[in-house]
């Protein structure tokens, strides 16, 4: 019998599988994923995982035993190499497995720098398990770090790293750090602190050569004119959605799988979730996030989707990071060119982001009441700031 196939084992399909048993649903279940390990967490990898607090097993969302109790069929280390949208068929390594419904739930993949290619013995990324093992292989003959990229990976992996007194050398091309995620005036915060840990931060300075020496890299020549001497480079430089096997079938794809406000392609029976959907706001834009809110939220949706529920996927977004003992959470999205007001607050301080009246996204730097009050929040009229500046 065909029943739900999700490609991809990942925090999305986890979720979805979870709320669909939990809401009584008891049709056939089939999760394909590519990496050899059931679902698990990923944000621990550049954070507590890294710093030797958790284990690989902590890192399981369930354990093995849930999959067959739950009736989820779950293959691992298998890769889908094609869907037939007309046969309704994904192609597997060993055999065409037939779906009534699929589900999308590949997630992304890092993007790479071609004179920084890993297969160079001393460059990493850092996606999976199999990424930090990799690192965490590498790191005892390592003194000396080179972090490509100031975004979240990047700056918790810099954090961590001056945590075990390595120097770091931190390399970002744009004027400021997490440029995309968050607000000017908090990108100068984040350097700040960055720089007080001893990080050594070039900002808008750009990789221009790879000194080589065998099958690693020596040094790093960048365009600030400098030589940088290195035993591990990081590259940090984001992501790009795993939407290959979609655009292979002929469904739309911008920036990733391109899905309605319910979740669904443009083949009716195929539905895309998590860091590979492209799904559009309630104001018309389109956008793909990258966080454990939007996998799980998104998946939560889906599942009553699948159970006949037409409302439009609305969910607030937020996402945290956590770099040396700050933790930044943000809830809504950063309106562009938006004024903020500063909230001061006994132990952190968060950021109001406001447009034409209404809180669109609040940045809040341990400030954990006040982001959780911006998730019902956001959306909503702006309460008048304590602090404003
Ligand atoms: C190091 C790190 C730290 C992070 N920290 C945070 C954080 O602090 N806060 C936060 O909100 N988010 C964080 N994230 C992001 C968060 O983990 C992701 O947004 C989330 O995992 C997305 O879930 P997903 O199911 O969409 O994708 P994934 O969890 O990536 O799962 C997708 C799975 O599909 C597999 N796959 C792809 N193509 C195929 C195929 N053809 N066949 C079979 N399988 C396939 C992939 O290999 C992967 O296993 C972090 C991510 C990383 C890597």
């Amino acid at each position: 019998m065909a029943g739900l196939v999700v490609i991809g084992a990942g925090q999305a399909a986890l979720q979805l599988a979870m709320s669909l048993r939990a809401a009584g649903d008891s049709r056939e279940i089939t999760l394909i994923g590519d990496e050899p390990y059931a679902p698990y967490s990923r944000p621990p990898l550049s954070k507590s995982f890294l710093k030797g607090d958790t284990q690989v097993d902590d890192l399981f969302f369930r354990p093995p035993g849930w999959f067959s109790d739950n009736g989820v069929a779950l293959h691992t280390g298998q890769r889908a190499s094609a869907i037939d949208p007309a046969r309704r068929i994904v192609r597997l390594p060993d055999r065409d497995l037939p779906y009534d419904t699929l589900v999308l739930a590949t997630g992304a993949r890092p993007r790479s720098l071609a004179d920084l290619p890993a297969t160079l013995g001393n460059v990493a990324t850092l996606r999976g398990i199999d990424d930090i093992r990799n690192l965490l292989d590498l790191l005892p003959s390592c003194e000396r770090v080179a972090v490509i990229g100031g975004g979240f990976i990047g700056l918790e992996f810099a954090a961590v790293m001056r945590g075990t007194g390595r120097s770091v050398t931190l390399v970002e091309a744009a004027p400021r750090l997490m440029g995309r995620a968050v607000s000017p005036g908090l990108s100068d915060w984040f350097a700040a602190l960055h720089r007080r840990n001893g990080v050594d931060l070039r900002l808008a300075t750009g990789v221009t050569g790879v000194e080589r020496q065998g099958d690693r890299v020596a040094a790093l020549a960048l365009s600030d004119g400098t030589r940088l001497a290195t035993d591990l480079v990081l590259v940090g430089v984001g992501v790009l959605p795993n939407d290959d096997l979609a655009r292979a079938a002929g469904l739309p794809c911008d920036n990733g799988i391109v899905v309605t406000e319910t979740l669904r392609t443009a083949e009716p029976r195929i539905f895309a979730i998590g860091d590979c959907a492209a799904f559009p706001l309630r104001d018309g834009r389109r956008v793909r996030l990258e966080s454990v809110q939007n996998a799980v939220d998104q998946a939560k949706h889906l599942a009553r989707v699948l159970q006949g529920d037409t409302a439009p996927y609305a969910a607030t977004p937020w996402f945290w990071s956590d770099q040396y003992e700050v933790k930044l959470q943000i809830a809504g999205l950063l309106p562009a060119g938006a004024d903020a007001a500063i909230i001061a607050d006994t132990t952190g301080f968060s950021l109001d982001h406001v447009v034409g009246g209404l809180l669109a996204c609040r940045e809040s730097v341990n400030d954990p009441r006040a982001h959780l009050q911006a998730r019902k929040t956001v959306g909503r009229p702006a309460i008048s700031p304590v602090g404003t500046t």
